[in-house]
């Protein structure tokens, strides 16, 4: 069964939605069939594997609120083994839209349920809130993923996101679990990266990551060319520091490590 990992942090520009698409291309590169699922309306990682938003038939949103099926949402991209269910605008009114509904929390869980055999990871890129789509996300997920940008106040907004996801714990979903805290856009040469990065490890000390993403031009850029950096620039830092990312979480899952 495939495993579901939410990319969350309300705090904006931290790194979800380039650890969404990278650690997603990587899984893919190891030979693991992947879904990424754009849940953020402002569609970063739809337009980043080259998709234009605007253009997309069905996104997440319809699938939510029951206007399309989840398997002709489902759309390929330039990695073999990655597919996308894609995000629109739209999506921030389905959180409206589905305040009347019942199991209102658990809609993402209910679309998800039918195909993620055929997976095996569904990655979730959220939006920087902890508004009702973030919670569907969070409420289908096994775990998650926290990026922490190594900058000032990086921890910043993180016992919230803690104990709502210690309320969705106890609520709306026993079985989500912390994969790890991912520390990114990590600078050798400042010494305030390495201050968080010492203040991430010693406050969460093995929830941390061994792998630490770098500040990359190549992971930056990628986006605009609508590909993952492992496609742009295989060899860059950031792409390998992604498929290392991306071995750690097959290592963790027990899972076998194809190359
Ligand atoms: P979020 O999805 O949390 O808002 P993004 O992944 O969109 O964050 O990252 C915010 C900005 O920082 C984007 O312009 C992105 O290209 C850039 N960025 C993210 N990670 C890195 C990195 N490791 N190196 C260089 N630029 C990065
Ligand atoms: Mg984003």
């Amino acid at each position: 069964m495939g495993k579901i990992i939410a990319i969350a942090n309300q705090k904006g520009g931290v790194g979800k939605t380039t650890t969404a698409i990278n650690l997603s291309a990587s899984l893919a590169a190891l030979d693991y069939k992947t879904l990424i699922i754009d849940a953020d309306p402002q569609a970063n990682s739809t337009s980043g594997l080259g998709l234009n938003p605007k253009e997309v038939k069905n996104s997440i949103y319809e699938c939510m609120v029951g206007l399309a099926g989840i398997s002709e949402s489902i759309i390929a991209t330039e990695l073999p083994n990655l597919e996308i269910i894609p995000s629109h605008i739209d999506l921030v009114g389905a959180e409206i839209e589905m305040i009347n509904l019942a199991n209102r929390e658990g809609k993402m869980r209910e679309v998800l349920e039918p195909i993620r055999n055929q997976y095996d990871f569904i990655i979730m890129d959220c939006s920087p809130s902890l508004g009702l789509i973030t919670i569907n996300s969070l409420t289908a997920a096994d775990s998650v993923i926290i990026p922490v940008q190594c900058e000032y106040y990086a921890l910043e907004g993180l016992g919230k996101l803690l104990n709502t996801i210690k309320i969705i714990q106890s609520r709306l979903n026993t079985k989500l679990v912390i994969e790890g805290i991912l520390l990114t856009m990590y600078d050798l040469r400042l010494r305030l990266s390495n201050q968080v990065v010492n203040e991430v490890n010693s406050h969460f000390k093995n929830m941390v990551f061994d792998t630490i993403i770098p500040r990359n031009i190549r992971l930056s850029e990628s986006p605009s060319f609508g590909i993952p950096a492992i496609l742009h620039d295989a060899e860059s830092k950031g792409s390998i520091s992604y498929l290392n990312l991306a071995k750690e979480i097959v290592r963790k899952n027990g899972l076998l490590e194809t190359v």
